[in-house]
């Protein structure tokens, strides 16, 4: 039998799990179709909305960081997606989230950002963290020791408590390295040890905490990177704080990103509980259209190319990291619907000399319509049903403004609910002919 929905989005990472759990909402028979695992798993796991503009919009200086997102997306160029979904969007994405993590997140209680340590020993604006990493933030001025492990390189404590201290930041910083209490490999990776404190291997957490113990001389709160246990991280947390009578927070770190991770189970979860079915494994690589209109999609399996036919579509494969767009020495190109993908024709000016820089590339993406539709050369919707979101989009630097995943869920949430209105609204107008 065909295979046939309401609403099939394509990509599943952080935008099209938005993007499928807003369809769902409507009412649509939703499917998600992912090629490969997204890149949450590498991400930090937390989410920025907005930490950076600069005064004129378009040169985003990161010293000129945000304190209230939604005040400051105003400030973005028109060609920025925000300025697409608006503030009531970027809302109505973090809803979404916040409805499918539940407390497991924290930052619910305002618009302003809040400071998070990061580990090279910065702080950076973000909307919303882990519940494990609230202990953490910059505003509360706490003693604080951070600890790091002699096998996990990506981790320097005591560099990074002294990059704090440089900073200035309002609270004493220590940094400590301590031995972690169960012998790996020197480059045993953080998903590992977070096991070995889950299960409590050769008495993983009373080991750490008397190696801690050692170096806690007043500070009111201890921060490790995170892989303080996966499954059993509240249990592993709480022990961990009882024992040491301090707060214990986590610290996101590089791939594997064990946050990522995190994020990446609850929002499955939360699609598997919204009724959405998903396909994984094999990549969309064209369509079927007619009359202005996607048809199907085209999915390889196994070198056969089966159609997954749907009303609307929701194209979500992420940016250059993805693969959701794809650059050659030529050209840059948008591979599973060729949507226009605006680049300078010389390769030269798609980057700048400084690694840091503004680069052209960075905002390279499908170009979209007042209704997150993807565009042509001239302005116009490619296809009636089809909208973009998350990295795919151009016209947003996000790494340097600090809005990556706040784009996907506020861009996800909006093409989901117009992709299951349409049909639902459909629908509801067939049923009462
Ligand atoms: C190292 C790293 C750190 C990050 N840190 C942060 C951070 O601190 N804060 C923050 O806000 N954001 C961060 N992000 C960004 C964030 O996690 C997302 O990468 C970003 O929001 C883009 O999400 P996306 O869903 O659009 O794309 P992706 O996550 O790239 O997902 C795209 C999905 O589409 C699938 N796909 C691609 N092509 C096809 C195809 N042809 N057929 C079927 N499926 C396909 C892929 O397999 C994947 O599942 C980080 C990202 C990385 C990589």
């Amino acid at each position: 039998m065909a295979i046939r929905e309401d609403v099939l989005v394509v990509g599943g990472g952080i935008a099209g799990a938005t993007a499928a759990l807003a369809a769902a909402e409507t009412g649509a028979q939703v499917r998600l179709l992912s090629h490969k695992k997204s890149t949450l798993r590498q991400a930090s796991g937390l989410i920025d909305v907005l930490g950076a503009v600069g005064d004129n919009g378009t040169e985003v200086e990161p010293s000129g960081l945000v304190a209230d997102p939604f005040e400051a997306v105003e400030r973005l160029p028109n060609s920025h997606p925000y300025r697409v979904v608006g503030a009531a969007g970027i809302r109505d994405g973090l809803r979404v989230f916040d409805e499918a993590v539940g407390d497991a997140y924290a930052g619910t209680h305002t618009d302003r950002n809040a400071l998070v340590l990061t580990h090279g020993g910065t702080v950076k604006p973000t909307a919303r963290y882990p519940e494990s990493v609230a202990p953490g933030l910059a505003s509360a001025a706490e003693k604080t020791l951070l600890v790091g492990f002699a096998g996990l390189t990506d981790f320097d404590a005591p560099v990074a408590a002294s990059h704090l201290d440089a900073a200035g930041v309002p609270f004493e910083v220590d940094g400590a390295t301590v031995p972690f209490p169960v012998e790996f490999r020197d480059d045993a990776l953080t998903t590992r040890l977070a096991k070995a404190l889950d299960t409590d291997e050769s008495g993983a957490r009373r080991g750490l905490t008397d190696a801690v113990a050692d170096h806690l001389d007043g500070h009111e709160r201890v921060g490790f990177p995170a892989m303080l246990g996966d499954d059993d991280r509240r249990e592993v947390r709480a022990e961990l704080e009882d024992r040491l009578g301090a707060a214990v927070f986590e610290i996101p770190t590089g791939p594997p990103s064990l946050l990522g991770l995190r994020l990446e189970d609850l929002l499955f979860d939360a699609l598997d509980e919204a009724g959405v079915r998903l396909s994984s494994g094999n990549p969309a690589v064209g369509y079927e259209a007619a009359d202005g209109r996607i048809e199907s999609v085209l999915v390889d399996r196994r070198g056969r190319e089966v159609p997954y036919a749907a009303d609307e579509f929701v194209l979500a494969t992420g940016g250059l990291v993805g693969k959701g767009i794809d650059s050659d020495r030529e050209s840059v190109s948008e591979p599973v619907f060729d949507c226009h993908v605006p680049h300078p024709e010389d390769r030269y000016d798609w980057s700048e000399p400084a690694a840091f820089g503004a680069h052209e590339f960075a905002r390279f993406g499908v170009v979209p319509d007042g209704d997150l539709r993807p565009t042509d050369g001239s302005g116009d919707a490619d296809f009636e049903n089809l909208r973009a979101a998350g990295g795919v989009l151009g016209g947003a630097d996000t790494a340097r403004e600090k809005s990556a995943a706040g784009v996907s869920i506020a861009t996800g949430a909006y093409a989901g609910r117009r992709a299951g209105e349409s049909v639902t609204g459909r629908e509801a107008e067939e049923a009462t002919r």
